[in-house]
């Protein structure tokens, strides 16, 4: 198997080294830009699987990159974001951004983003093909015919309810912004009430986690949204790919 490619877009020599040491480590592949226009031509020839990038870039805005690769791969991408950038970060999710971590961060949770990402894009597959039921935790949910079970027993949710439930799994666990939520579940005009979906959250916590108080699923990224963690689909869990394979037995070893 091939070693999966990443681009990492980043102007700062120090943290470029050290992310893709760390990467390295972990059987990457890294390829590097220090500019928009760099970035630009490395993802047009190494078509990287993951593209982790730092939005404040010398030539430009990370975020008019993000955009353009949007427009012709689906390869996720990793957004590096200073701690204050809250508005940057939700503008970077909006244009296209799969996630984001904030500087300083640790490696462990930098490989852990990285992995959960190729991860989801392998599920996915090239074609996109979404199934109809998945799982997370003790929740199955069929997305043709609205059934929702927990613990084996069916779950009663709302029509709002559930449109915000499938949103955020059709974001395989993409961290989704409020706005983006709102547009999609309640639709135009509801973009600037962000509690709706704090009401409706909390609701779904109540019927689906074991513990709302402390959920593991329907988790919270302050200040930006939403994203849902720990999708199975249980026909893909023989396809993990050799490389995942591989660093499991390394860290058993
Ligand atoms: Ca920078």
């Amino acid at each position: 198997m091939n070693r999966p490619r990443i681009l990492l877009v980043e102007d700062e020599a120090d943290i470029r080294r050290f992310v893709r040491l760390a990467l390295e480590r972990e059987g990457m592949a890294v390829f590097e830009a220090g500019t928009v226009w760099d970035a630009r031509i490395a993802a047009a020839t190494r078509q990287p699987q993951l593209v982790i990038l730092d939005l404040g870039l010398p030539d430009g805005d990370g975020k008019d990159f993000i955009l353009d690769v949007r427009g012709w791969s689906s390869a996720p991408v990793l957004v590096l974001s200073a701690r204050e950038q809250e508005q940057e970060k939700v503008a970077a999710l909006e244009a296209g951004a799969d996630d984001y971590l904030a500087k300083p961060f640790g490696v462990p949770e930098l490989i852990a983003r990285v992995r959960a990402h190729l991860r989801r894009a392998s599920l996915l597959g090239r074609d996109g093909a979404e199934p109809s039921t998945i799982q997370f935790g003790e929740v199955s949910v069929d997305l043709a015919t609205y059934e929702v079970q927990r613990d084996d027993a069916p779950v009663h949710l709302t029509p709002i309810e559930f449109r915000l439930l499938a949103t955020l799994i059709r974001g395989h666990g993409k961290v989704l912004t409020y706005r983006q939520l709102l547009l999609a579940v309640w639709g135009p005009g509801y973009a600037d009430r962000p509690h709706y979906v704090r009401v409706y959250m909390n609701n779904l916590r109540q019927k689906l986690e074991q513990d709302p108080a402390r959920p593991h699923h329907l988790i919270t990224e302050l200040q930006v949204g939403y994203r849902l963690a720990g999708i199975r689909r249980d026909d893909a869990v023989p396809a993990m790919p050799p490389l995942e394979r591989r660093l499991e037995a390394r860290h058993h070893a």
